[in-house]
């Protein structure tokens, strides 16, 4: 195999499927500013997801600093290590300082058994993620933000389409963020979208997202500019129609590679929770102490054979240097978020993934497991 096998490919819908709606939109001349694409875009995805209101933007990161502007959050902010930069780099766009909890071994997310302590007097939401799509302890999580009197932003960036107990997660919270991005599940090359539970938060969503401009002359707030263009809103339909198909064949890439992983001592898939309808968004796996490699050699055989792994998540949030020195980002309070970060690799899953490059990665896995191809440290 002579090319490099990435960890993602973007699933791209066939461009002869996408020029009539070029077409349209170069008849139209509506490029951007909330056109019909836009709208359809919103409400198809609302209808697909199973949620009331749905806002696009320009990207998920955008969304993100919106969700808190819109809900005039000060203070803390409780948060997860164990996830993209974007999630916590949101809180310091927005002047809020992130207070880190350390993450379930078992969900990868962040542990609500832990958050009740994490809470001040400064505290006024929690940011938790569902990470790989695996939805968090959204009750135990909600309880709590009850009790305090807190807000719940979910960074579903990685949830599109879960479902728990049948009811798709991004139900949960005040607000949910996705992203669309090139690399998630859904994208929109790159995009975004909060999700939110009634019409007057979507106005200020709305509002908030195209500068604060209510009409011509008014201005409510000092909003940005996160709109979704034309082009975007239109290959997201397009890619809408095409969704089915890649979650299946996400869903049979999964369980393929359970089975050609199950046997080796050391390697442990993700176990999805009873009642999740999963999006199969990543496939990490956890490389324990059993297996004859550590997890970074085991990341750079895997590279020496063109199969570009990643670590997601290391280095984890707190780490970074803009974080490092808060309380909460010591290694002591994280102990199990420590662990996943040094123990965790994804495996590459996309749509189109041939089952013979599977086939190749699981061969390497189960040889190094068997005959492991560096000396270890004591016999040097
Ligand atoms: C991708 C991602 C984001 C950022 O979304 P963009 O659309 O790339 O701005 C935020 N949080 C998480 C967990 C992500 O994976």
């Amino acid at each position: 195999m002579e090319k490099n096998i990435f960890v993602t490919r973007p699933l791209l819908p066939p461009l002869k499927e996408f020029i009539p709606y070029l077409e349209n939109i170069w008849e139209s001349q509506h490029l951007t500013n909330g056109g019909p694409y836009h709208q359809q875009l919103e409400k198809d995805l609302a209808d697909y997801l199973g949620v009331e209101h749905l806002c696009l933007f320009s990207n998920g990161t955008l969304a993100l600093l919106t969700a808190f502007q819109v809900l005039g959050i000060t203070g803390e902010v409780i948060t997860t290590p164990y996830s993209f930069v974007a999630t916590a780099h949101s809180l310091l766009w927005n002047g809020l300082t992130p207070v880190f909890v350390d993450t379930d071994p078992d969900t990868f997310n962040l542990d609500a058994d832990k958050l009740e302590q994490a809470i001040t007097p400064a505290t006024t939401a929690i940011l938790p993620v569902h990470c790989y799509g695996i939805p968090c302890n959204t009750r135990k999580i909600e309880e709590l933000a009850d009790a305090y009197g807190l807000k719940v932003i979910y960074d579903a960036a990685h949830a599109f389409g879960v479902k728990q107990d049948g009811v798709s997660v991004l139900r949960q919270g005040d607000l949910s963020i996705l992203s669309f991005h090139a690399t998630k599940v859904f994208n929109t090359i790159e995009g975004g979208a909060i999700i939110c539970h009634d019409a007057k938060m979507k106005q200020r969503i709305d509002y908030l997202k195209n500068f604060g401009f209510v009409n011509e002359t008014t201005v409510v707030a000092a909003g940005i500019n996160g709109k979704m263009n034309e082009l975007q809103a239109a290959y997201g339909l397009l890619q809408l129609q095409h969704i089915d198909k890649a979650l299946d064949d996400r869903g049979r890439l999964c369980r393929h590679y359970n089975r050609l992983l199950a046997d080796i001592p050391g390697i442990s898939p993700i176990s999805v929770p009873d009642g999740v309808t999963w999006n199969y968004a990543y496939y990490p796996i956890i490389v324990s102490e059993d297996f004859a490699l550590t997890r970074d050699e085991l990341y750079e055989l895997l590279k020496g054979n063109r199969i570009m792994a990643r670590r997601y998540f290391y280095p984890l949030i707190s780490s970074f240097f803009m974080y490092k020195f808060a309380d909460s980002a010591k290694k002591e309070n994280l102990p199990v978020a420590h662990q996943l970060a040094d123990k965790v690799i994804c495996l590459p899953l996309y749509p189109g993934l041939e089952e013979e490059v599977q086939h190749k990665i699981a061969g390497l896995i189960q040889l190094a497991s068997v005959s492991p191809p560096f000396p270890a440290a004591s016999s040097l």
